[in-house]
């Protein structure tokens, strides 16, 4: 049996998908609003739904930019272009290549959990 092959995306890049599918989950939220205005309840409650949606990732996107802030610029290895690191394992924001900043990593699999507190504890 094979191990399935997961391909790790840079966190600030899942973040930020995460963010702009909130956007267009509002915005269906308030779509459905305008479909159903006959029924002013359910309108209101889709609007409300909706603006929240909306202004949550509003929310995330201010976090993202906090996150960037302390974030590490590093030139990746394999294609040679910038991008940034968030925590001890991170992958590259163009080429998905998994990236550490932490030497005894180095040539380990990339693996979620070695940004865990409890890891790093354990070490
Ligand atoms: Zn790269």
């Amino acid at each position: 049996m094979s191990e399935p092959k997961l391909v790790y995306s840079s966190k600030i890049n899942k973040i930020r998908s995460f963010a702009l599918i909130l956007i267009f989950v509002g915005f269906l939220f308030m779509y459905g609003g305008i479909l159903l205005k006959k029924i002013e309840w359910l309108m209101l409650i889709l609007f409300a739904l909706g603006v929240l949606a909306i202004v949550f990732s509003l929310v995330v996107y201010v976090w993202i930019g906090t996150l960037s802030l302390r974030s590490v610029p590093v030139v990746c290895p394999n294609c040679n272009k910038p991008t940034k690191m968030l925590g001890r394992v991170d992958a590259c924001m163009h080429c998905k290549q998994p990236l550490t900043l932490d030497k005894d990593l180095e040539g380990l699999d990339f693996d979620e959990k070695y940004n865990s507190k409890r890891y790093q504890k354990k070490k």
